[in-house]
């Protein structure tokens, strides 16, 4: 049952809901003819079609879908001349592609991916592991073997005869159960393994599909200013070096307890060492193939979701302080073009919540009809879209993913800023003057709102939050070739690192993410942290491909920047 489309919720929004007040028609005629437009009654009456009629959003879907699929990517296998057999592999978006030198499609066990990183650094074979393939950017690119993992699929609770006193006491005292989940795992498989147990994870993004190593590896994370990123949920690692050496990496107070785990396992080294730890979860694949993580999980809960419509001048002032610290989760939405804002605050539901409004949500309703259309006037509409007067309530998992959005083919950078001194309001302002600037002069416009999201600190070196709490910003494009998207995004980088931001490393990093870059951006007590880790685990540089080259993230890499300038 879908409680949100009502004929009162069209109502409200052509006259109480909206709570812009209208812009003058002689001062600002285009912001005025922005608000005519979304808010007429044959804009709504085509969004209420859509919500409303399961046939309809059922078609569109379909088509959508279809379409997509079309673009499948797959890791296609591409017959060149003969004999000259090659693997093209090419990520979900394809506009990334590359030749590695071949494809395992066909790792499943343990002992497969320990004999494959045993031979690959014996023969001097590079080697990438590869998860969803959904990364904008170069993370998975070899020369060498791409081994997928989407095989390795499985979760299942651990074993607790494996664990210490102390980590038994403390998963009872704070509810968790933990969880062993392989490494080519999706959210989505998680998810739905969990939802049997009645567990859920802490946090989501707003997407299922990526795997559980992919997408830690690059630190996604959700919204939430007291929750860093997903890869906190990883509490132990199952990783297989080049060499094919076998370790078991933990924090220093590691869950697991070293005798019993000595006398279970003779090919595993357990390391209990919280800078090793810190390297070994967000890593962009440079220490070797995990091949599976130990996870807390917490009991299954539902969310209250409210949304907002606002503008960005009325919530700028008070965003921290009335919004983002006193919810679980705030996300505010922000069209560039017209100040308009939908701010979304969520918390986990009470039973009196539960009991009044229902699982009021399915992804399917999480509709985003046109967010990704070009005008700014309707960047506009697919806000409203998304707007809805009634309270929502649902599983964690029925919330946080965006749904329909995520099946369009768009590109995006996210960029993560310190909010010490309101740093991130000033990015934002100077991001949003930015593209106003590209869109009156060159005609160079983002195709969706962009979004603010809040991530707090975390341990692992690499994360776009190592250290403190940030400010996600995402800027998504629908993709179109490779040739219009960079136009938008080089510049916002280039402004960006004016406010230190960091470049979120599984969306599109632009040919300036170097190593200068990232020295100037994360502390370089970190980086040669990392860097010691990298020259521990991977002397030979099994794992390095040209991306980490640039970044100087390789064995015994001095701080040295790579050739290229800074300069995007
Ligand atoms: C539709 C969509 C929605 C998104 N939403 C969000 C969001 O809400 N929040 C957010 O922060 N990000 C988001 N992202 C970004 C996304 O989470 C990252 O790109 C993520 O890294 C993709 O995961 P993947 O499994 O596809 O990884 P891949 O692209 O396959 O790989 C990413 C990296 O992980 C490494 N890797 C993969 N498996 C292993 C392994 N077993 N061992 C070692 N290394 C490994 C790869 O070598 C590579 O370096 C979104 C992306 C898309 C396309």
């Amino acid at each position: 049952m879908d409680a949100r489309p009502s004929e009162a919720r069209y109502q409200m929004r052509n006259t109480t809901a909206v709570a812009v007040k209208p812009p003058s028609p002689v001062e600002h005629p285009y912001h005025y003819e922005a608000y005519k437009i979304c808010s007429s009654k044959d804009i709504l009456d085509l969004f209420k079609l859509y919500e409303e009629d399961p046939n309809i959003s059922k078609k569109l879907a379909g088509l959508i879908r279809k379409v997509i699929g079309e673009r499948e990517p797959e890791l296609l296998l591409w017959s060149g001349l003969r004999q000259q057999k090659k693997d093209i592999a090419r990520n979900h978006l394809q506009n990334v592609e590359f030749t590695p030198a071949f494809i395992r499609h066909d790792i499943a066990t343990l002992d497969q991916l320990v004999n494959l990183m045993a031979t690959a650094e014996k023969e001097g074979s590079h080697v990438k592991a590869v998860g969803s393939f959904y990364a904008f950017g170069n993370v998975c690119e070899t020369d060498g073997i791409l081994v997928k993992t989407d095989l390795l699929s499985q979760c299942t609770q651990t074993d607790l005869s494996r664990l210490t006193e102390h980590a038994k006491a403390d998963a009872e005292k704070n509810g968790i159960v933990y969880f062993e989940v392989l490494s080519g795992t999706t959210f989505a498989d998680t998810i739905k393994a969990l939802n049997k147990h009645n567990r859920a994870l802490i946090n989501l993004g707003g997407f299922t599909g990526q795997s559980i190593a992919g997408a830690t590896s690059t630190s996604t994370h959700g919204s939430g200013i007291n929750i860093p990123p997903l890869s906190s949920m990883i509490v132990s690692v199952h990783l297989i070096a080049p060499g094919g050496h076998q370790y078991r990496i933990e924090p220093s107070n590691g869950i697991t307890n070293p005798t019993a785990f000595k006398s279970a396992n003779t090919n595993v080294t357990l390391i209990q060492d919280s800078e090793v730890f810190s390297a070994s979860v967000v890593s962009i694949g440079s220490l070797g193939i995990s091949y599976s993580f130990t996870i807390i999980t917490i009991p299954l809960y539902s969310l209250f979701e409210t949304r907002e419509e606002l503008t960005w001048e009325t919530v700028k002032p008070t965003m921290m302080t009335e919004i983002v610290e006193k919810h679980r989760n705030a996300e505010i939405w922000v069209n560039p073009y017209t100040g308009e804002a939908l701010v979304t605050k969520r918390d986990i539901a009470t039973k009196e919540e539960i009991d009044k409004y229902g699982n009021t949500i399915s992804i399917e309703a999480r509709k985003d009809l046109g967010s990704f259309l070009e005008h700014p006037l309707f960047i506009d509409t697919a806000l409203k879209s998304q707007y809805h007067q009634t309270p929502v309530v649902d599983t964690y998992d029925n919330i946080y993913p965006i749904g329909l959005a995520n099946d369009f083919p768009a590109i995006s950078i996210e960029i993560l800023y310190s909010i010490k001194d309101n740093n991130h309001i000033l990015a934002t302002e100077s991001a949003i003057k930015l593209l106003q600037q590209l869109r009156d002069t060159k005609k160079l416009s983002l195709t969706s709102f962009f979004s603010l999201r809040f991530v707090a600190a975390s341990d692992q070196y690499l994360s776009m939050s190592y250290g403190e709490t940030r400010c996600a910003i995402e800027f998504p494009i629908l993709y179109a070739d490779g040739h219009y998207f960079p136009e938008v995004y080089k510049p916002l980088i280039e402004d960006a690192l004016r406010f230190g931001g960091r470049v979120h490393l599984g969306q599109w990093q632009p040919p300036s993410f170097n190593s200068h870059y990232l020295s100037k951006v994360y502390p370089d007590g970190g980086l040669t942290a990392f860097r010691n880790q990298i020259t521990k685990f991977d002397p030979k540089g099994t794992m390095t491909n040209t991306l980490l080259r640039q970044l100087g993230l390789v064995p015994n890499s001095s701080l040295e920047p790579v050739a290229r300038g800074l300069a995007v």
